[in-house]
């Protein structure tokens, strides 16, 4: 049986690689348990792909978010870069009350980075103008087209919010690190390649980094259905590394992905034989920035390649691999 998830526990905790200025680095990372996401809550039905839904819990105090911090100060061992995932919007003072968030940026004064999410509408000019300077903000963009982000994600902002947002936090000297979703539903796999390159350019004057996360199928979504009945292929990786070279060289800020599920159905993936060589590749360039590290070769670039030529011809999104297995199962 599953433990029960208390309210006063972190989600999740680790250390991993990241960069500051330029530099690669040990970085904490905390995933908070708050009580959720405001426009998943709002009966929008929240994002088409996000599943942080059934992450959150309704009850959370804000001793139990103390103890949280307090549970993330035993673990620190002295990291120079603190992230802090809420499954939500850290400037949501439903999910992160002003005395916490307060007491998080005191406790890492020292750090030399540390990074928060939240949707734009929060980023008012009176808050931007409070925030330390050591922090950076991820705003999860997705794409710039406002009909892909209406439509296919369901985002609930547009994307000149989030430029507004983003430029108010880059006039205030605080970092921004973009989202883009790689492969929205309802996008061939070619528009998805075209829509985060497109997007990437419209984010790269408000982007100190633009991280490109290939849609990753979450349980109890809107595209885990898609998904289910054939209609949405999570992206191949030979799209992450094409979209990855495109850019490179083209923008300043930073690229980077750390796709989740990565190598599997549910995620970004190629055959299975190259899938850790390609996942490794982009792992490289993302703190390298050289397009030299995204060499990989495997026979299966050439189905991808005519995958490609195959949905555009028959003008469709759905999962033409799946389509056209004869045994038509879906391998989980
Ligand atoms: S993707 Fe972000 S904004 Fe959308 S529902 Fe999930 S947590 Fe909320
Ligand atoms: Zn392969």
């Amino acid at each position: 049986m599953k433990a029960k998830r208390m309210p006063n526990e972190l989600e999740a905790s680790w250390s991993e690689d990241d960069m500051v200025s330029g530099e690669t680095v040990r970085a904490q990372v905390l995933i908070m348990r708050t009580n959720g996401c405001c426009w998943a809550k709002a009966g929008s039905g929240g994002c088409t792909m996000c599943g942080y839904r059934t992450a959150s819990l309704s009850n959370v105090t804000e001793d139990d978010l103390n103890a949280q911090i307090d549970q993330a100060l035993s673990k620190y061992r002295g990291e120079p870069f603190v992230k802090i995932y809420t499954s939500g919007s850290f400037f949501d003072t439903d999910e992160i009350p002003v005395s916490v968030r307060e007491r998080v940026f005191r406790e890492y004064a020292s750090c030399k980075r540390i990074l928060v999410e939240s949707r734009p509408e929060f980023l008012t000019d009176e808050l931007v103008a409070t925030l330390p300077k050591n922090l950076t903000v991820a705003l999860g963009l997705e794409s710039s087209n406002e009909e892909v982000l209406c439509r296919c994600i369901n985002k609930g902002f547009t994307a000149a919010q989030s430029r507004e947002a983003g430029m108010r936090l880059k006039a205030a000297g605080i970092g921004v690190r973009t989202y883009l979703l790689l492969k929205p539903p309802f996008l061939s796999e070619q528009a998805g390649m075209d829509d985060a390159i497109a997007s990437a350019r419209f984010a790269d004057p408000f982007s100190d980094e633009i991280s490109i996360n290939p849609l990753n199928i979450q349980h109890g979504t809107y595209v885990e259905r898609l998904w289910k009945r054939g209609d949405f292929r999570s992206p191949w990786i030979w799209s992450l590394i094409e979209v990855m070279k495109k850019l490179s060289g083209t923008v300043n800020a930073r690229l980077m992905s750390s796709p989740s599920g990565g190598g599997s159905q549910r995620g970004v993936h190629n055959c299975g034989k190259c899938d850790a060589a390609a996942l490794s590749a982009v792992e490289r360039f993302s703190f390298s920035q050289n397009p030299a590290d995204l060499e990989v070769s495997c026979e299966c670039k050439l189905t991808w390649e005519q995958y490609l030529k195959a949905e555009k011809l028959l003008g469709t999104s759905a999962d033409i691999g799946r389509a056209l297995d004869s045994e038509l199962t879906i391998r989980m």
